[in-house]
C-alpha cells in the first residue's frame, strides 16, 4: 500500500493497486471510497514536493495526550513550550549544517548522480535529452521546464537520476535544478522567528488594570464526568483488527 502511495505515475499506482486488489478486495474498495487524491501521490492535485506524512493532526493528538487533561491556560502553556523547544532545537540543527542543500536531499542528488552515471544520453534541443536505462527504458527529460517523464523530477522538484544525466550533458550544475524550497537558506529562515514565553505566566500580569467583576462564561456543565476519548475525526472509524489491537482506532489519513 505504501509503494501504491508514492507511485510517481498512474500506470506505476495502478500497478500496485492491481497487487492491493488481488490480496484482499475489501481493503482495496475501503481505499476506493477515501478517493485517490487523498492518499496517493500520483493522483494528488497539489504540490507536495517530497512530503508524505500520516495524520498532523494525529501526531499532535499524541503529543498532547498528557496535556488534553490540564486546564486551558496550562494546556497551552505546554502547546507553546513544546513548540519553544521543537524550534530551538531545529534552528541549532539548521545552524549547524554547511551544505547548500538539506542534508537528505543532499544525500538524495547524491545517490541519483551515482545511478546517472549507468544512464545513455542524447540530446534533442539544447534543454531537451532522451535518457535510456541499461534496462532499455527511454526516459524524456526537459530542463528548462523541470519535467521528467518518469514524473518524480516534477513531483519532488528534486532532479531524478535521467534530470542529473540530462544535466551533465547540458553541463549544468545539478544544484540548479533543485527547488529553492530544499536549500539550507530556506531551511534557515523556517526557524527564524523565536517564540518566547508569555508574561503573566509566572505573576506578572499583561496589560492595563481591569475594573469591573469578572465573571465565569455563562456555560452549564453537561451532567456525568467530562469525557476523555478524543472525539473520533470525520473517516475515522474504530474497526476491529484481531491480529492488532482489540481495538484499533484507524484512521483514513495512516497511510504511510
Ligand atoms: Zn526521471
Amino acid at each position: 500500500m505504501s509503494a501504491a502511495a508514492r507511485a510517481y505515475t498512474v500506470e506505476g499506482f495502478n500497478k500496485k493497486f492491481l497487487d492491493i486488489q488481488r490480496a484482499s478486495p475489501g481493503c482495496a474498495g475501503y481505499l476506493v471510497d477515501i478517493g485517490f487524491t487523498h492518499w496517493t501521490r500520483a493522483h494528488f492535485q497539489g504540490e507536495r514536493f517530497n512530503i508524505m506524512d500520516s495524520n498532523i493532526a494525529e501526531s499532535w493528538n499524541s503529543v498532547l495526550k498528557e496535556a488534553r487533561e490540564y486546564p486551558l491556560i496550562s494546556m497551552c502553556e505546554y502547546i507553546r513550550t513544546t513548540i519553544m523547544s521543537w524550534f530551538a532545537l531545529r534552528r541549532a540543527k539548521a545552524m549547524e549544517h554547511k551544505g547548500a542543500l538539506t542534508p537528505m536531499v543532499q544525500r538524495q542528488v547524491e545517490v541519483n548522480f551515482e545511478a546517472s552515471t549507468a544512464l545513455a544520453v542524447c540530446g534533442i534541443s539544447e534543454t531537451e535529452f532522451q535518457v535510456k536505462a541499461q534496462t532499455g527504458e527511454c526516459f524524456l527529460v526537459n530542463l528548462l521546464a523541470g519535467t521528467c517523464s518518469c514524473n518524480a523530477y516534477e513531483q519532488l522538484r528534486i532532479p531524478c537520476r535521467h534530470a542529473v544525466a540530462a544535466a551533465g550533458r547540458a553541463n549544468i550544475p545539478t544544484e540548479s535544478l533543485v527547488a529553492a524550497a530544499y536549500f539550507a537558506d530556506t531551511w534557515h529562515s523556517a526557524y527564524e522567528a523565536k517564540i518566547y514565553p508569555i508574561p503573566s505566566v509566572g505573576g506578572k500580569e499583561v496589560g492595563g488594570e481591569y475594573h469591573g467583576d469578572l465573571l465565569p462564561p455563562a456555560v452549564k456543565r453537561p451532567p456525568g464526568r467530562p469525557r476523555k476519548v478524543r472525539i473520533l475525526s470525520r473517516g475515522e472509524d474504530k474497526v476491529l483488527i484481531s491480529i492488532f489491537k482489540p481495538h484499533y482506532t484507524f484512521s483514513h489519513n495512516h497511510i504511510v
